[in-house]
């Protein structure tokens, strides 16, 4: 039949895509024999190229599994390495110098590597035929090889000539049967001979009878036989190169004229096989009967594999069904869902309470600044009998002075590029709440996709960015001139600015108390602070340069002391302001240069106020419509099959089930193209016995 080995390969190069087809191997042809004893030389006649690596420095160093497809009615002839992707290699040289380099990789303190090479040669002049060549067998361990060499290269032939292959046992005729590590090591697993074929090399080096002799022993008899060959291609040493392409037929012609001449010996009365074209015609024959044989077997592992598959599909997949494909698109969906949330929970109140504390601070730091660290108490409010600073003087605070710290704040707070400050911090908060949907969506577990959406998001903000900042710049223009506040804004900002300086007192304080726990107890800190307070007043003297300590106390613990002091007097000023912004005086607009931080609280949440309108309109909106568009540029119709496939098997769990699905379609396949070639086989042995 004869077709039967062509399916059979076809089939293994898809169960070599299932990925554990090491329990599903359909039997292959697979060639031993020492250093030296001519197997490359065999191999290279039956594909009718030099191909193999050469040299003495062990030059087959992983097995190299030739697949061999026949392509009637083509002339071209090529090689392809499927594992590394290289295909349509025309040249035979450049096929030679990769599996020179791939084997070459190997180190030498390791020698030889199980990993097999896999080479799938096209040409109309080679049968169908499956190859494992294996380093040769060595004799004598080399000065800078290892010492278990040998057992190594033992232990590797040792896995692959197990049954069901058919092992080619090459052998020199020069060498003595019994010698033969190929047809010893190939006893060991086949006693009975019933799957090895004997190939005697060197034919041409012997003496005719002794040669006929070698081909009919009786010692190692085989029941594939023993095939006498001479394949070394004459000249081919010398000066004149051979052209590969007719390798074949040169041997062939130098076999039949040595063979024809020893009539007697090796025509065809003798009972003998030689020749090349014989041995090919034999490893044919011999694979195809193999196949067939291991049809049932092999047809039966499949079946079970398969089973295993669905199984596992069904208890931990929920034999849910699943694509690269509908994985991105559901992906996509569920974060563009997430995102119309968001749309709906952050806008125009959410924007200006972020850029309102943004401003608080500055608002914080203009008043230590311009206010705090003045003899502020001359702006007390006027006594009561609940507050005690009765005895504390009283400026005159519609002086010039205070007026015109007033304006100077204020114009502080509006020029310090509200635009710039305001765009940027919404622009950042956007950019971190896409952050976190991400983080709570699938895309969480792929890097690729989440750096693309991220960057999605970056370049339609930055797009967006100066112009948004100049127009938001523009529009509180108005304000670095006169800021008019209303009464309503007056009681607000009040009611707001004591809440922050409620908040900021408790920070102190609870820093204050920290930096206790840090120093060993208050007494301790107040025995520092008191130091430091006396120094200050010049009262003690701190000696050295101040870094080494002074006082009794170590450099640490006096700058420990320096900051307790700080937070202390902050604390006081503080606590002061908030009694004079909760006063009555402060409660009227028309007291604004004794109440600063009224003032300012209000201005900056005018400023926020008219910022947020336009960031609305210039970067907001305008993200929430081009935001989810260019997520459909980036990670829809334009990502390749490969970058989709690439990106849901970046999530661990969805590359699992990606390949159980991917295993079972693929054995399903593979059991149906069996199961028909059984029929086949089945047809063809009827017809045979009808005949
Ligand atoms: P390998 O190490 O087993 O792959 O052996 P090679 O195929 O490289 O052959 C080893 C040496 O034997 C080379 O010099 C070949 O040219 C030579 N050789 C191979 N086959 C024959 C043959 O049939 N006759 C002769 N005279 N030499 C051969």
């Amino acid at each position: 039949m004869m077709v039967l080995t062509k399916k059979m390969i076809e089939i293994r190069s898809i169960l070599q895509k299932v990925g554990q087809s090491s329990t599903l191997t359909l039997p292959s042809i697979v060639v031993i024999g020492s250093q030296s004893s001519g197997k490359s030389s065999v191999l290279e006649a039956i594909v009718g190229h030099e191909f193999l690596p050469k040299g003495s420095n062990m030059v087959t160093r992983r097995p190299i599994e030739l697949t061999l497809v026949n392509t009637p009615g083509s002339t071209e002839e090529y090689g392809e390495f499927p594992d590394l992707g290289l295909k349509h290699i025309n040249d035979f040289s450049s096929i030679q110098r990769t599996l020179t380099d791939l084997n070459l990789a190997v180190p030498d303190s390791e020698c030889v590597s199980h990993e097999p090479i896999q080479l799938t040669i096209y040409s109309p002049n080679v049968p169908d035929l499956s190859l494992i060549d294996l380093p040769g067998y060595i004799q004598v361990v080399g000065q800078n090889q290892p010492l278990q060499l040998k057992q190594k290269i033992s232990e590797l032939c040792d896995k692959y000539i197990q049954a069901p292959n058919v092992i080619l046992a090459i052998s020199a005729a020069d060498v003595d049967l019994a010698n033969s590590t190929a047809l010893r090591a190939s006893r060991r697993v086949d006693p009975r001979g019933e799957r090895t074929i004997g190939v005697i090399t060197k034919m041409d080096l012997v003496d005719s009878v002794r040669g006929a002799a070698i081909l009919n022993d009786k010692q190692y008899p085989l029941r594939l036989g023993y095939v006498g060959v001479v394949s070394r291609a004459p000249h081919s040493q010398g000066l004149f190169k051979m052209g590969s392409s007719n390798l074949l037929a040169t041997i062939t012609k130098n076999e039949n004229s040595f063979f024809s001449s020893h009539p007697m010996e090796y025509g065809p009365e003798a009972g003998v096989s030689v020749g090349t074209t014989t041995l090919r015609k034999k490893l044919m024959h011999v694979l195809e009967q193999t196949m067939s044989s291991s049809l049932q077997s092999t047809s039966d592992a499949i079946r079970q594999e398969l089973e295993e598959a669905t199984y596992e599909f069904k208890v931990q997949y929920n034999d849910r069904p699943l694509s690269a494909e509908s994985y991105l698109a559901e992906s996509l969906d569920a974060l563009k869902h997430s995102f119309k949330q968001l749309t709906e929970e952050f806008g125009r109140p959410q924007m200006h309470e972020i850029l309102k504390s943004e401003l608080d601070q500055k608002v914080l730091d203009l008043l230590a600044a311009r206010y705090w660290n003045k003899p502020i108490t001359d702006l007390l409010p006027p006594p009561t009998e609940t507050n005690k600073i009765a005895d504390l003087p009283k400026a005159d605070a519609d002086s010039l002075y205070w007026r015109r710290q007033l304006d100077a704040s204020s114009s502080a707070l509006t020029k310090l590029g509200v635009g710039r400050l305001a765009t940027t911090v919404v622009a950042t908060a956007i950019q971190d709440n896409v952050e976190a949907l991400l983080d709570r969506s699938s895309f969480s577990n792929h890097p690729f996709a989440r750096s693309a959406i991220m960057d999605a998001a970056s370049t339609i903000l930055n797009e967006r960015f100066y112009s948004t900042s100049d127009q938001v710049e523009n529009c509180i223009k108005p304000y670095k001139f006169e800021i008019d506040i209303e009464e309503r804004e007056w009681t607000q900002g009040r009611q707001h600015v004591s809440d922050i300086l409620k908040k900021e007192l408790n920070d102190c304080e609870t820093a204050l108390s920290s930096l206790e726990t840090t120093v060993g107890g208050r007494r301790k800190l107040r025995e520092v602070m008191s130091f430091v307070d006396k120094a200050r007043k010049g009262d003690v003297v701190v000696e050295g340069d101040g870094r080494s300590g002074a006082g009794g106390f170590s450099a640490s613990l006096l700058s420990k002391g320096r900051e307790a002091v700080f937070l202390r007097d902050r604390a006081d000023i503080i606590k002061l302001r908030l009694m004079a912004v909760k006063s009555k005086q402060c409660a009227n607009l028309k007291n604004k240069y004794q109440c600063p931080e009224v003032f300012l609280d209000a201005a900056a949440s005018k400023l926020a106020s008219t910022a947020v309108l336009f960031l609305n309109v210039e970067l907001l909106s305008e993200f929430y419509y081009n935001f989810p568009r260019e997520l459909d540029l980036r990670l829809g119709k334009h990502l390749s099959d490969a970058d989709v496939e690439r990106f849901a098997k970046e999530d661990p769990k969805i590359r699992r089930h990606l390949e159980v699905i991917r295993r079972k379609e693929l054995l399903e396949l593979v059991l149906e193209k069996m199961e028909s070639l059984k029929q086949l086989e089945g047809l063809e042995r009827e017809r045979l016995a009808s005949n």
